[in-house]
């Protein structure tokens, strides 16, 4: 990525995360869900954010196909594009998270080197980030295909669709790994409630 912002300083404020982590009761975080298309990460996500808010606990799904709609609208599918889209996610969920939000991002992110870097963002801030491999067979996610577009790539009217055109790499080392093939939305989703529990990001001292 070209740096274009010179002469720039960061401003820095007088009120410190762990004091907004205080008013919420919890801690700033980033649950980043990654897998093929169809792997069930943003049915998974919806049902964590539910059990979340309703248990008084403020997340946000930060979901990849609704930042193409705005922040991320002018990007595509190439290589390039797909780690830009990246990059700009994984800011806005370290901002989420500095703010003391649960961010709860859910994107295919292929390249192992651009969560890799999304996760690098998050240490820099010293912000948790919690790497969930939704892992299923492609021909399971291929199977659902609950936005038809396996169908529209195997037709050729996709033409950089991950898993047929493109690569997916999977995490050699993710915190959760969830085979959704194999377990239940609400199942899935307690592990990673569980998940963020062990990592005392929910349930702090107000
Ligand atoms: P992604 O966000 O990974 O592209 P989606 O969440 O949009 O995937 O789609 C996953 C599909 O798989 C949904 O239609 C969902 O109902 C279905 N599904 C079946 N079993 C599960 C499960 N255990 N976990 C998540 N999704 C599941």
């Amino acid at each position: 990525m070209s740096e274009k912002s010179t002469n720039t300083t960061w401003h820095q404020g007088s009120v410190a995360r762990t004091e907004r982590e205080r008013l919420l009761g919890q801690r700033g975080a980033t649950v980043w869900f990654t897998g093929l298309s169809g792997s069930g990460k943003s049915t998974i996500a919806v049902a964590v954010e539910a059990h979340l808010v309703r248990a008084g606990r403020l997340c946000y799904r930060v979901d990849g196909d609704n930042l193409r709609h705005g922040l991320n609208r002018n990007l595509g599918f190439s290589p390039d594009d797909r780690s830009e889209n990246v990059r700009r996610t994984g800011e806005v969920c370290r901002i989420l998270g500095d703010v003391g939000v649960i961010a709860l991002a859910s994107l295919v992110s292929p390249f192992r080197a651009d969560r890799g870097m999304v996760r690098a963002l998050h240490e820099e801030w010293k912000l948790p980030f919690v790497e969930v491999y939704v892992d299923v067979p492609l021909a399971v996610a291929e199977s659902r295909d609950p936005k038809g577009l396996y169908r529209k790539a195997r037709a050729g009217e996709i033409k950089d669709f991950t898993g047929i055109h493109q690569p997916y790499e999977a995490p050699e080392v993710a915190e959760l790994v969830l085979d959704s093939s194999a377990m239940s939305v609400d199942v899935a989703a307690a592990r990673v409630v569980e998940a963020l529990k062990a990592r005392g990001i929910i349930a702090i001292e107000r």
